[in-house]
This record gives structure tokens, sequence and C-alpha cells, in this order.
């Protein structure tokens, strides 16, 4: 069995292979080409079913691709004295086209304008499986603050303004073995990983 991942997302895509070792993984982009699924749910959970759903389809219409399971991921950062932003928005936070850069650059701008240096902040994640059309979903979070400085340049997205609870560094200067055993989307994936045990 090969899992597809439905994201094109370099940072998720990095993450959840280092997450997977022991499984074939293919993104949507290597067996589909380029695929844009526009993200119009108003939860990670329905914006995770869509994408997972959509490849799925596309793969079982195509009659050379089978024994495949699809893994969506959908994802973001939700800033609680700034009523929960940029929650489902976080990848285009500061506009369609927006980068991680554009990104941080709002957030960090939004929490000078409310005097904030350091405020708490929390990453979920859904990921979404599909299997044999049946659609399964799990959660994970991870709690911390974000800060209205850059430090460091690893991880992707908010990852240099995020300081998971616990430690004194941010996502972008911790190691990336850290951010794996503690991520909001290996919280997930360990749950989504009985699901597969389970059903496949
Ligand atoms: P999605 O592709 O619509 O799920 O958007 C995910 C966005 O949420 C990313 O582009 C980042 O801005 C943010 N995000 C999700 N997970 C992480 C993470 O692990 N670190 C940093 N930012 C993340």
């Amino acid at each position: 069995m090969t899992i597809v991942l439905a994201s094109t997302n370099q940072g998720k895509i990095k993450e959840l292979k280092a997450l997977l070792p022991e499984y074939e993984i293919v993104t949507m982009k290597d067996i589909l080409g380029d695929i844009d699924i526009e993200e119009d749910g108003n939860t990670f959970q329905e914006n995770a079913i869509k994408k997972a759903k959509t490849i799925a389809e596309m793969i079982s219409d195509n009659k050379s691709l089978d024994n495949y399971l699809v893994i969506s991921d959908d994802s973001g950062l939700s800033v609680n004295a700034l009523s929960g932003e940029p929650n489902i928005y976080s990848a285009r936070y500061a506009g369609p086209n927006a980068t991680d850069k554009d990104n941080i650059i709002k957030l960090t701008e939004n929490l000078k304008t409310k005097q904030l240096a350091k405020t708490s902040a929390f990453y979920t994640a859904c990921i979404a499986i599909s299997y044999k059309n049946n659609i399964y979903t799990t959660h994970g979070w991870l709690y911390g603050d974000v800060i209205d400085t850059v430090h460091g340049d690893g991880g992707f997205g908010y990852d240099p303004i995020f300081i998971p609870h616990g430690y004194n560094k941010t996502l972008g200067e911790l190691p990336a073995d850290l951010k794996k055993d503690i991520s909001h989307r290996s919280q997930a994936l360990k749950l989504a990983m009985k699901i597969i045990k389970t059903i496949v």
C-alpha cells in the first residue's frame, strides 16, 4: 500500500514523511500533477476531508492507480488575544498568495498593535484519511505562546514566533526531532496510525 499525501505544503510534506518512515509515500503532485483544491470549509476538519476526498476521487478515476490510501492535513495557529485568528486562514492570513514571512509580519504587527510581546496560542492539526470510500479524521494540538519577534529559521509557517509550553525557544530554534515528538501534527498522526493499522 502507498500513502498519498494530499498536500502541496513542503513543510508539512517533509514532516509527514519523517513521521511515516515505514511507508511508501508519494505526494498528490507526484501522481496527479498540479492540482489546486479550494479550501472553503469552516473548520480544519471540513477542509481536511475535502482535500482527502478530492484526491481519493481523482485516484479512483485513474485505472492505473490502485491500493492507495490518502492522507490530508489541515492545520493552523490560533491566538487567543486575536479572537482565535488566524485559525483556518493561517496559510492566507496576509492575503491569497501570502508567504510564511508575510503571515508572520501580519501577525507580529497585530501583536505589537495590542502591545503583546508574548501571548498564548495553539496549533491545531486535523488529519483526514480516505481509504476504500471511507473517511476518518483525527486531531492534535500543541499549546504555547507566540511572540512579536522572529527567532530561528527552522520548521515552517509560524514556527519562528511560536514557543511551545515547557520551552524557552521557538520552534524555529528548537531541533526538528523535538517538534517531531510534540507537534499537533504528530499527535494527530499517532491517532491516524491506529486507524490505518486497523483498516488496512
Ligand atoms: P493549510 O495548508 O490550509 O492547512 O494551512 C496550514 C498553515 O498553517 C501553514 O501554511 C502555516 O501557516 C500554519 N501551520 C500549520 N502547521 C504548522 C506548523 O507545524 N508550524 C508552523 N505553521 C503551521
